[in-house]
């Protein structure tokens, strides 16, 4: 017998048709004789309508009424699978994030999960219960409802893993696994058997939604090994694991593209110490999340600074910055929304150099001009023009030959 956490997505609980599949799949996990932990999300669409309702009726909800509103979504699902399988007769019962023990920081809509008690789902996995919980929420110390950020049911079912020492954690989505791209931008993008932690993690950062970044910063730091497959087949999906040492023969495991970004140009601010601590400092203080920067050779002691942040955060950033004008000696604050970020990934890359060739050259046969860059040991990400970014993922993705079987080599 071993313990398993199984957690559906949005579309794999999309309608009541799903949530009877899904529930024959939980019933067949059961029939093994395993003790199935079930996390689901709400039904695919239902938290952008709560999103748009709120906007519609206040641009400026409280983030408490936020939550409030957005665990809706998962409560729906969690009571609805119970009845699913009630009806095919498995004992079942569902449980609210905080009534599963789910102990989160007060941020409302961004909360970080502080603890897990894992009391509270073990005695009815003892007394032969399926336990489905809803993903996406938890609950303060205050016993306020809060929600986790966008994906988060990855999250909760990575977290409850890792708690509850389950022996599998399998996260069922709408396509087979992770691929070498978005399968639905990049038809040639070849299923991934198995990817390191690291990987995973730059490419759920870079922009591919298929894991919630933070769920595989979770399982990477509590070593909760997980598979990624789909709840429409039966096929064993992506493995992601601890890196091994055959995973660097792969130089690049796979390419995201980022299309929530925005760029800011800082230009005309005088060249002298203390500039750009001003401006971070007043970045860092409207909570913006700056990504990249680039700061130009100042010339007649005048200077530019360039940063990246995430497109919903870019008006705040203007904002704060364009308060600061006049004492950095006047300039301007431009903001550019419709860019993209670019990104190649692969733990190979440490050990070969070529890569940043091989990536501006296909971007320079596809006419793509790259407007920044910045590498790290694992990853090379650009700044290129949003409407370009399906065909520049296209292009590196072939450039690398990444739909082909064998591995491609660069380089050195
Ligand atoms: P769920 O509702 O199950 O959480 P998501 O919509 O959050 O599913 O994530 C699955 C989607 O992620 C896929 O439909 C796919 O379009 C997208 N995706 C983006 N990048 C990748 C990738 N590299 N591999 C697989 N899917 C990806
Ligand atoms: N329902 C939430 C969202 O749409 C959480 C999730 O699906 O993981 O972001
Ligand atoms: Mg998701």
């Amino acid at each position: 017998m071993a313990r398993i956490v199984q957690k559906f997505g949005g579309t794999s609980v999309g309608d009541l048709d799903r949530i009877k599949e899904v529930a024959r799949r939980i019933k067949a996990t059961r029939d093994e004789g395993h003790e199935v932990v079930v996390v689901v999300s709400a039904r695919s669409g239902v938290t952008n309508e709560l999103l748009a309702k709120a906007a519609a009726i206040n641009p400026q909800p409280h983030e408490r009424e936020m939550d409030m509103l957005l665990a809706v979504g998962e409560q729906e699902t969690i009571a609805l699978m119970a009845m699913a399988l009630h009806a095919l007769g498995v004992p079942a019962t569902s449980r609210t994030g905080g009534q599963a023990g789910i102990l989160t920081s007060p941020s409302h809509t961004r909360a970080r999960i502080m603890r897990i008690d894992p009391a509270k789902l073990e005695d009815r996995l003892k007394a032969g219960e399926v336990v489905i919980v809803a993903g996406f929420q938890g609950i303060d110390l205050e016993g306020q409802i809060t929600t986790l950020g966008r994906g988060g049911s990855d999250l909760s079912a990575v977290a409850l893993a890792a708690a509850l020492h389950a022996d599998l954690c399998q996260i069922f989505t709408d396509v087979e696994g992770v691929y070498t791209a978005d399968p639905r931008i990049v038809p040639e993008a070849r299923l991934i058997p198995e990817i390191s932690y690291d990987e995973m993690l730059e490419l759920a950062s870079l922009g591919s939604k298929v894991m919630q970044a933070r769920s595989v910063e979770l399982a990477k730091k509590y070593g909760v090994t997980f598979e990624v497959r789909s709840s429409f087949t039966q096929n064993p999906g992506t493995i992601v694991k601890e890196e091994v040492v055959s995973m660097e023969d792969v130089v690049v495991r796979g390419a995201a593209a980022d299309k929530d970004q925005a760029k800011i140009i800082v230009s005309n601010i005088l060249d002298k110490p203390g500039s750009a601590a001003r401006v971070f400092q007043a970045l860092a203080k409207a909570e913006v999340l700056v990504d990249m920067i680039v700061q130009n050779v100042g010339r007649n002691g005048i200077a530019n600074l360039t940063f990246t942040v995430p497109r919903g955060d870019a008006r705040r950033a203007e904002a704060a910055v364009a308060a600061l004008l006049d004492d950095l000696g006047g300039g301007h604050v431009t903001v550019f929304e419709s860019i993209a970020k670019l990104s190649v990934v692969g733990v190979g890359m440490r050990n070969h150099s070529g890569v940043a060739a091989t990536v501006f050259t296909a971007l320079a046969e596809a006419g793509v001009n790259i407007q920044m860059i910045s590498t790290s040991e694992i990853k090379i990400s650009l700044i290129i023009d949003l409407d370009q970014a399906d065909r520049a993922t296209r292009a590196v993705h072939a450039a690398f030959k990444l739909g082909e079987q064998a591995p491609a080599a660069v380089g050195g």
